[in-house]
């Protein structure tokens, strides 16, 4: 069995994520409509085969060919023929895995996509609801999108949150659209570099105990981390959106992939344990650690954008505890248990 049959496996055995496009709901036909749109692709993809080919050629094309720019060609050539793909894969990222022939599979979550991308839609919505009905209502709109972020891991990975573009006008559904492919690099670079940085060798953990392996697993994690932002970044200078100068919205956008982690982290009741793999650092840790060499810098260029990496990291730890504080996510939580049906 080489790579490619072994990723073909595995997408049989994970199944498709959103399903064919004949069995969308209205609310998910809307959604990849618009963004098809902004995509430059006129109609849904009609069936798995065509969602199939869809989902690949939006990897190479939007997320791996800027990747594969910034490296050298001996690196190009080790990536480039590494088999991609978004698959339901029940965690909250992506994973790189070893085929049985010993070479790299990379998965990544299709939740990831439409995840990182409702929360940029409630992001925008917020706004204007703030705007029109004042922060109250705004507050517990941020407080619903959070549960149904969370609803999303409990629920083994279904869409179950609301796609609206209630109040979101089209320029700003671009701006999501492209927050989320700068996010979505960021996550395959990281990837990128497990293999890169030869992660996989499993010769490598043999005569190691469980804490060793724990914390070789963890330094893995933080250096994949490290490599795959610098990586993004030049990507980033790729990519036709590349406004010509890098700026700190370049490197916060896909540092709020951590927030994510972070809420689910907080929330373990509603988001399962499963969301955080084992040998992970926490989300905290690994934000932490990437901001950590700018706060340390004497480069005066990084000297201006000290406060604005600390308002990020005050919003980064605010994220709330939700069983704690709000008894509305009970709501929620018993519609999960009831398969979605309320109970009269
Ligand atoms: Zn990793």
């Amino acid at each position: 069995m080489d790579e490619q049959d072994y990723l073909m496996t595995l997408l049989e055995l994970y199944g498709e994520p959103d399903g064919p496009g004949d069995q969308w709901t209205p609310a998910q036909q809307a959604w990849h409509q618009a963004r098809n749109q902004q995509l430059g692709i006129s109609n849904a993809p009609p069936s798995k085969d065509a969602l199939l080919d869809f989902r690949e050629s939006y990897i190479r094309n939007y997320l791996l060919a800027p990747i594969l720019e910034t490296l050298d060609p001996a690196e190009r050539m080790r990536i480039d023929n590494v088999p991609i793909a978004f698959a339901n894969l029940r965690t909250l990222n992506a994973e790189t895995r070893l085929a049985p022939n010993g070479k790299p599979v990379i998965l990544l979550n299709q939740g990831v996509a439409s995840l990182v991308s409702y929360w940029w839609e409630m992001k925008a919505a917020l706004n204007h609801i703030r705007k029109k009905s004042g922060p109250k209502a705004s507050e517990s709109h941020l407080l619903e999108s959070y549960s149904f972020l969370l609803l999303f891991y409990a629920n083994n990975g279904q869409a179950s949150y609301p796609r609206s573009f209630e109040g979101i006008t089209e320029e700003e559904m671009h701006v999501v659209l492209i927050h989320s492919i700068r996010t979505e690099i960021f996550i395959l670079a990281h990837e990128v570099q497990h293999v890169l940085l030869n992660h996989l060798r499993p010769e490598l953990d043999q005569g190691q105990n469980e804490s060793e392996e724990m914390s070789r697993r963890g330094r893995q994690e933080l250096d994949a981390d490290r490599f795959g932002m610098l990586t993004y970044l030049n990507a980033w200078t790729m990519t036709p959106w590349f406004s010509g100068s890098l700026s700190t919205t370049d490197l916060l956008v896909p540092m709020d992939y951590f927030t994510l982690r972070h809420l689910i982290e907080r929330n373990p009741e509603i988001g399962p344990s499963a969301a955080v793999p084992s040998g992970h650092p926490s989300a905290e840790v690994r934000a932490k650690a990437l901001l950590a060499p700018y706060f340390t810098s004497n480069n005066p260029i990084h000297e201006t954008i000290k406060d604005e990496l600390r308002d990020w990291m005050r919003y980064f730890l605010s994220v709330p505890n939700l069983v704690e504080h709000f008894t509305e996510i009970s709501r929620h939580l018993h519609l999960f248990e009831t398969n979605g049906e309320e109970k009269p």
